[in-house]
């Protein structure tokens, strides 16, 4: 074992990497706590509308109307609320009305008649010398003469030009583990926001990717120090306002609760508690 460092698998999401960023005992209270969250409309509706944007390709392309997607509605809404009974709270037409609208939107920017994905939610890990990177890829496409395009569906609004970094981000997180593991470096990072019609796409190069990836072992560097130091400090924010964990917060007088048996190995790595990363953590971050 390294000094300092803790006996264990290592493994970060692009949105535990992003919630380590925001502020580290968000980190803390999601990773290591694992506070129960309640259910957000946002992040149901970004389920939803996630959920049948894949499920449209299943049928022949002809088919892949916004009759046909808004169809699928009702059915992925039922089966949403079978694996997360507490969705229940939320207003179904409320949520079910705003993924059609989202819907709608999403085939004025592309046309799925016309796109024959290679991959949808698919699940990326890569191996960086002992620190595992995971995540999911909402769409791949593969062209014939085999260039890849990694695409991210976001049913928020796009950031400012000041926050287009850290939004593709996530991209090229994905498009590190996609290069590591098939050796192709992927040619398009696309970010489709269905809140204000807005396409966000890079072209990657090799510097690129590599700056990643130093950048990913810094953050790694700071999360594993933190871990072992149990000095999870608040970063208030303006991301303060939709935060889950105002009432256990010092910067907003509450009190964390005792850092459990075996912190530092579930900070870092989540899989030590027992749960996978799930679809659901790897997207909540980005909607
Ligand atoms: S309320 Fe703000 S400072 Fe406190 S945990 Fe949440 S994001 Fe961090």
């Amino acid at each position: 074992m390294e000094p300092g460092r803790a006996d264990c698998t290592r493994a970060l999401s692009p949105s535990r990497a992003a919630d380590f960023m925001q502020c580290p005992l968000l980190y803390r209270f999601r990773v290591v706590d694992r506070v129960p969250e309640p259910p957000s409309a946002a992040a149901a509706r970004g389920s939803l509308v996630h959920a049948v944007l894949d499920r449209i390709f299943d049928r022949p392309a002809a088919e892949r109307t916004v009759e046909n997607a808004a169809a699928l509605v009702p059915g992925e809404w039922e089966r949403m609320l079978v694996e997360e009974p507490d969705l229940a709270e939320l207003a179904v037409e409320d949520t079910c009305g705003a993924a059609d609208s989202l819907l709608e939107r999403w085939f004025e920017l592309e046309d799925p008649t016309r796109l024959q994905p290679s991959e949808r939610e698919l699940y990326v890990e890569a191996d960086l010398d002992g620190l595992v990177i995971r995540g999911y890829v909402d769409r791949l496409d593969e062209a014939p003469d085999g260039r890849l395009r990694v695409v991210d569906y976001k049913t928020g609004r796009a950031p400012s030009e000041t926050f287009e970094g850290r939004a593709l981000f996530q991209l090229k997180f994905y498009a590190l583990a996609l290069w590591r593991t098939r050796g192709v470096l992927p040619s398009r990072l696309q970010l489709v926001y269905l809140g204000d019609r807005t396409v966000l796409w890079i072209d990657p190069t090799e510097a690129d990717l590599r700056a990643t990836e130093r950048k990913i072992r810094a953050l790694w560097s700071a999360i594993e120090q933190v871990a072992v130091s149990g000095d999870w400090r608040p970063r208030r924010g303006r991301a303060c306002s939709w935060c889950s964990f105002q009432s256990l917060c010092p910067a907003w007088g509450g009190t964390p609760p005792p850092l459990p048996e075996g912190a530092t190995r579930l900070a870092l790595d989540p899989r030590s508690a027992g749960s996978v990363d799930s679809g659901q953590e790897a997207r909540s971050a980005a909607r």
